[in-house]
């Protein structure tokens, strides 16, 4: 019995010299490891210090995180308004006056809208509009609403009460209305929407003045046919052409090198040998169709009767104007595919998201905005401004190219 309770004792003083053993070693290998460390570093200290310091960098300065070769780019394409063609405010003013007319007119909406003007400071573009809600605001790229940009009508709606809406200020990506779903929050993301934007805040403002009940999505969609009428019917075209004073050979909508475009905007703007300038032309593409959509066919447009031909279109020709259209078909009919094709747009999703990432084209981004961020001292909007515009910080949308 003794001698066995011995040969245990023996056995556990063994172990236990073992994984002392053991921990020395550790021990050891670690203060030598932590000292070539420690070395290391200094040498790498010393060789950084032994180099220049970073030149301090211009902040006016522009810097790309993206590069393109123009040598790779074979084909150029570009949309029309407000990428070949740019307006002056009286534009977004003529939209305004236009739409509040046809809603008095056409929907019965109150005659005292008619004496509200166009403020051209109110509102910037990206906006969304939650038809539940009747609210405006700016959401980021996280889908967070940015507080302090919340308005009903003309008012601010202070950040304890979004909070409570929305239960936070994150908006589902279902509940959005755009690439991803038909949820109730619609960005008002073309430059033509600025004018829209203000006539919904505004006849809203007056409902709440004046108790008149409303349901904001109503509001939301009477003001957006009724506006988008405008573009549709060609009365603002007429108006636009009545001011430029040149005869008008196509029905306005957009051009592509190819461009999508207006013949007499072309001739203002260029002179009337334009259209030596481009391939292909092509009117009324009604993009985001022509991208989104395979089965529209081309059609050749007659120039004299002003309407498009019945016979099929089987090749792409220079001096010919080509009418609707998809893009697969031109894909198909000229070789334009991929990289080898740069297109300048305005729009960021029906000029550029859909090319770019469908396609692949590479795209130019046309964003007069980003002349407030980069060279603010040329005045694209005033300095005070008020409303929505003075509290939304101006998203600079990155280029995809
Ligand atoms: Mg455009």
């Amino acid at each position: 019995m003794a001698a066995t309770i011995v040969r245990r004792c023996l056995s556990r003083a063994l172990k236990l010299q073992k994984v002392s053993r053991v921990f020395d070693y550790v021990k050891r290998s670690y203060v030598a490891s932590k000292m070539e460390m420690q070395d290391l570093y200094n040498q790498t200290k010393a060789a950084a210090e032994r180099q220049q310091p970073m030149p301090d960098q211009d902040p006016e300065a522009i810097f790309s995180n993206n590069e393109l070769s123009l040598s790779d780019v074979e084909v150029y394409g570009f949309d029309y308004d407000y990428t070949l063609a740019t307006y002056t405010p009286e534009l977004h003013s003529l939209i305004f006056n236009l739409g509040k007319e046809a809603l008095v007119r056409q929907l019965k909406y109150p005659k005292e809208i008619l004496d509200y003007e166009y403020d051209t400071d109110f509102a910037v573009r990206g906006l969304h509009f939650d038809t539940k809600k009747g609210l405006f605001m700016k959401i980021d790229q996280f889908h967070n609403i940015q507080l302090g940009t919340v308005y009903r009508g003309l008012q601010p709606v202070a950040d304890k009460e979004v909070i409570t809406l929305y239960e936070g200020t994150h908006i589902p990506m279902t509940n959005m209305n755009s690439f991803y779903g038909v949820g109730q929050m619609h960005q008002m993301i073309d430059l033509f929407a600025l004018p829209e934007v203000t006539l919904i805040s505004q006849i809203i403002s007056y409902f709440i003045e004046n108790n008149i009940c409303y349901d904001p999505e109503y509001v939301f969609y009477d003001i957006r046919n009724t506006v988008q009428s405008l573009h549709t019917s060609g009365v603002l075209h007429d108006t636009i052409m009545r001011g430029l004073a040149v005869s008008d050979n196509f029905h306005y909508n957009d051009l592509f090198f190819f461009a999508v475009v207006s013949d007499v905007g072309m001739k203002y703007m260029v002179g009337s040998d334009w259209r030596d300038l481009f391939d292909i032309v092509i009117v009324n593409a009604r993009k985001p169709k022509f991208f989104k959509e395979g089965y529209r066919p081309f059609r050749i447009y007659d120039e004299d009767k002003k309407a498009p031909e019945w016979g099929p279109v089987t090749s792409m020709r220079k001096g010919i104007v080509y009418h609707q259209g998809n893009h697969i078909e031109l894909q198909k009919m000229t070789g334009w595919y991929g990289p080898k094709v740069l297109y300048f747009g305005d729009h960021v999703y029906s000029d550029l998201a859909d090319p770019s990432l469908r396609y692949g084209w590479r795209t130019g981004a046309i964003i007069p905005e980003l002349e407030v961020s980069v060279c603010p001292e040329r005045h694209y909007c005033k300095d005070t401004r008020p409303a929505i515009r003075k509290n939304v910080q101006l998203t600079v949308n990155r280029e995809i190219m």
